[in-house]
């Protein structure tokens, strides 16, 4: 096996569990490694020199040239490493009261449940599984065999064209790993909400279930409010808004597609009052200006934008994305009224996204107080090694 071996003090980040070797830190690498084989990661100097600290997937054409499977360096990375690995993640989530019942559930969180590049999502009675990294994109077959094993699951979908598989040197790569499209729709209930997800053309696995606990949250508050639902996809806060007695949701997101589903699903839930619903096709940034223009107010405005922050040199631009969006919410709402704030960029922490929201509500003249904290759901655990796996961060803010 190849060596990777550190330059000095560069080993202090693992030895706090932290599973990234970016290139920096490397000083060379002994012996050959092809893209995703795994290596011995050494340090270099120093107390530790010599030593190997832990086992990562090679990637040559990353920024992150190391992934972390192990820490253990007497660990065999193999089948039997998967399995373990797969089996822990699909029993914590077991673990949890608050997800059992739920048949739309995220089974493996990548590094947050030690599986670096590997996202794993379970629909009904097919699970669909990502891969982004060079190191999980080799062990596919592994992956596939230890899911299918953990949930009894005899239908399994490789979703892996994600754009970020173009940073680790990879193609985009879908279909079937196990058994074939099922004859109907994929569908799912999110608590009590019935839900049609789109594995093969949809974005990310098909569901945005990160959501699934803010989504909750909403129909708890949703009762007697106008509300604007901005980027709303499929419809899942719209659809909870109706399930909560809100009485009117207005919906908009760009895409066609997206709302032909939400549309669809509305219609699978014939216990909500499908006339309070409205869907429009536009871009927010325009909408949020013509509906402050035509004078409308709401009780209650959604911002559940994409990520506008893919990674850190897009952060300033997204964060002007941010405020202008979170400007026109505020300037909609009607007093007392109430905006549920969302970002899922990795780049934007908590306290930047609050400044920008704060920015967002003086530029508006709003007097507003944060009401709630809100983040992502149980089965997107963040590891505290990993403080990367908290993207998703949002806040619940009410006006004066
Ligand atoms: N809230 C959703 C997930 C939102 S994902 C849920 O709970 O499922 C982000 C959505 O924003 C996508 O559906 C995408 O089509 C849409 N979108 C991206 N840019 C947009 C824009 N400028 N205007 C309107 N919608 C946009």
């Amino acid at each position: 096996m190849a060596k990777l071996i550190l330059r000095p003090g560069k080993e202090k980040s693992l030895l706090r569990r932290h599973p990234w070797i970016f290139e920096g830190s490397v000083d060379h690498l002994e012996g050959r490694a092809r893209p995703g084989d795994t290596v011995d990661i050494v340090a270099g100097a120093g107390r530790y020199a010599g030593e190997v600290l832990a086992k990562g997937a090679w990637s040559p054409s990353s920024q992150i040239r190391a992934r972390v499977w192990s820490f253990d360096p007497a660990e065999s990375i193999d089948d039997a490493f998967f399995k373990r690995r797969v089996a822990a993640a699909v029993a914590r989530r077991a673990a949890l009261p608050e997800l059992r019942g739920q048949d739309g559930l995220r089974l493996i969180h990548a590094e947050s449940d030690g599986l670096p590049g590997v996202i794993a999502d379970q629909y009904g009675d097919t699970v669909v599984v990502q891969l982004t990294s060079a190191g999980a994109d080799k062990w596919r077959e592994a992956i596939a065999g230890a899911l299918q094993k953990a949930t009894g699951c005899a239908r399994l979908y490789d979703r892996s064209d994600s754009e970020v598989r173009a940073r680790e040197g990879l193609e985009p790569v879908t279909g079937w790993l196990r058994g074939e499209a099922p004859e109907g729709d994929i569908l799912i209930a999110e608590n009590g909400v019935r839900m049609k997800v789109d594995i093969v053309g949809g974005h990310k696995t098909g569901f945005y279930l990160d959501q699934r606990d803010n989504r909750l949250a909403l129909r708890d508050i949703a009762a007697g409010r106008r509300v604007l639902n901005c980027f709303c996809y499929t419809g899942g806060f719209s659809l909870q808004a109706l399930a909560g007695g809100a009485s009117q949701v207005i919906s908009v997101d760009s895409s066609e597609p997206a709302l032909t589903t939400a549309r669809a699903n509305l219609a699978l839930n014939p216990q909500l009052e499908s006339a309070r619903a409205e869907w429009r096709c536009a871009n927010v940034f325009e909408e949020l200006r013509r509906l402050r223009e035509a004078g409308e107010g709401f009780d209650l405005v959604v911002l559940d934008p994409p990520k506008f922050a893919p990674s850190a040199s897009h952060v300033e631009r997204a964060a002007r994305a941010y405020k202008d969006i979170n400007l026109g919410g505020f300037k909609l709402l009607k007093p007392g009224g109430l905006l549920a704030t969302y970002s899922c960029s990795g780049g934007i922490g908590v306290e930047l996204f609050q400044s920008i929201v704060a920015g967002a509500a003086c530029d508006a003249g709003r007097d507003a107080r944060i009401v709630r904290r809100l983040q992502g759901a149980a089965d997107h655990p963040v590891a505290l090694a990993f403080p990367e796996g908290e993207y998703l961060k949002g806040l619940l803010v009410q006006v004066d």
